[in-house]
């Protein structure tokens, strides 16, 4: 046992099934976990440090749900290119980085996201080089403290793709068998997740690929992570391959779709393909500023949600976001719903259960994080409210955290109970250093590329 941590906040916003908003609140955290917490001030009886946020809202440690991490030193490279020509130079990166660039890029994320209180990062990784690119990736992001969910896909076709990042189907699925037994500690733990699957199906992943690996999945009771129906092109490049009239009944045919999946994207998807990824257990992870970037569409999220579907909130790469931060993903994910033709309007609170209890429910971890409940490990965001110029005169508790919250109002966050960012600093990390050495490899990979301005 280790000594308590009581945290005595303004609002808690708990996300839990009845949705409370403790105005004030607290909770007790020993051993990583929540053990108790209540509405009011901390009661006597409760042990331990005590941390005072009276002047801010606690709420679940925000859950990215797809992102690719490596592309935060390739930021702003290939803006303002249609879908496919982005898709060939973003394919074609891996060939001019090395281990320690994925290192680099996964800790400069993985930062980035912390500071913003995002506390579960999905990582989609392809690109890849047998395990090592994996490794370099959990070694980067899990060394800044962030929980990590690996989604290990696999490419091994198309026209876009560089020879140098196909694989076979063996190979791919061996890859993910090594990385399951190599980390067993920090799987069993909750800190790292593993998925597969086939990348983006269609394009760079053939049906067989796609089916193998989400047999494999099954098999081993991982998810799977996939690009769906993201652009037109790829509906374009399905039909004209198989004939089939929509991404989702071809990989339905395929047997890829399961309770475990998450389709990222899901922006060209029709009212009977929604309803069939209802039936599927499948999860979606919207990505709206990513989508706006390319000029992808705007996904059904309304529809989605209403049919029954988990829709979470990714900020896609930072090659077609700009940052990782998923605050602005957040607003922009409410707002953008008003736009899209005859949808409803998304609230507040939609967005909030998407960036939250969505994603970890996404990735099968609702029973360990996602909300502020007892038993739950302690991942929490403490976002102040009342120092900002854009912070003051709150009124409705939910639709600040999603209009006027900023990244940089985030203080204090947690994850697994311990202090990662406290006074909007990443504790136990040189953030100089770290940002010097990825500024360096941002140049010379830019170098490389042939891209550099
Ligand atoms: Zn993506």
């Amino acid at each position: 046992m280790t000594a308590g941590l009581i945290i005595d906040a303004g609002t808690i916003v708990t996300m839990d099934p009845a949705e409370r908003i403790l105005s004030p609140g607290w909770l007790e955290i020993r051993d990583g976990s929540i053990v108790a917490m209540g509405a009011g001030t901390s009661p006597r009886s409760a042990k331990g440090t005590r941390f005072d946020a009276r002047d801010a809202v606690g709420l679940p440690g925000l859950v990215n749900a797809h992102t690719h991490l490596f592309q935060t030193l390739i930021r702003d490279l290939y803006d303002g290119l249609p879908f496919t020509e982005w898709l060939r130079g973003i394919y074609h990166v891996g060939r001019a980085m090395d281990d320690e660039d994925w290192r680099v890029a996964a800790a400069l994320g993985a930062a980035e996201a912390l500071l913003a209180g995002a506390t579960t990062v999905v990582d989609h990784q392809f690109l890849q080089r047998g395990t090592a690119w994996s490794e370099a990736l959990i070694d980067g992001a899990m060394g800044v403290g962030v929980r990590l969910a690996l989604a290990r896909t696999a490419m091994d076709s198309g026209i876009l793709a560089p020879a140098e990042a196909l694989e076979d189907e063996a190979t791919a699925l061996a890859a993910i068998d090594t990385l399951l037994d190599s980390h067993r500690g920090a799987i069993g733990s909750g800190m790292l997740r593993l998925l597969g699957g086939g990348n983006t199906p269609g394009v760079s992943a053939s049906g067989a690929l796609t089916a193998a690996a989400a047999r494999h999945a099954r098999e081993r009771g991982i998810g799977i992570s996939m690009h769906v129906a993201e652009s037109t092109t790829v509906l374009e490049a399905v039909r004209s391959a198989t004939g089939f009239e929509g991404v989702v009944p071809w990989l339905d045919g395929l047997g890829a779709l399961q309770p475990g999946t998450i389709a990222a994207h899901a922006v060209h998807v029709s009212a009977d393909e929604i309803v069939l990824l209802a039936r599927r257990g499948v999860a979606v992870a919207h990505n709206p500023v990513s989508n706006l970037f390319l000029g992808d569409g705007i996904a059904p999220v309304a529809e989605l949600l209403d049919a029954g579907v988990v829709v979470a909130l990714g900020t896609d790469g930072a090659s077609s976001n700009g940052t990782q931060d998923p605050w602005e993903n957040l607003k922009t994910a409410v707002l953008v719903s008003r736009v899209r033709g005859n949808s409803r309007w998304l609230t507040p609170r939609e967005g909030l259960l998407m960036a939250t209890i969505n994603g970890a429910r996404a990735l099968g971890m609702a029973d360990l994080i996602g909300s502020l409940e007892v038993g739950k490990r302690a991942d929490i965001a403490l976002v102040e409210i009342g120092h900002a110029a854009h912070a003051v005169g709150t009124h409705d508790i939910r639709s600040h955290l999603v209009y006027c919250a900023r990244a940089a109002d985030v203080r204090t966050v947690l994850v697994d109970g311990r202090v990662v960012v406290d006074d909007g600093r990443l504790v136990g990390l040189d953030v100089p250093g770290l940002l010097a050495e990825a500024r360096g490899r941002a140049t010379a990979l830019a170098q490389r590329l042939g891209v550099s301005d």
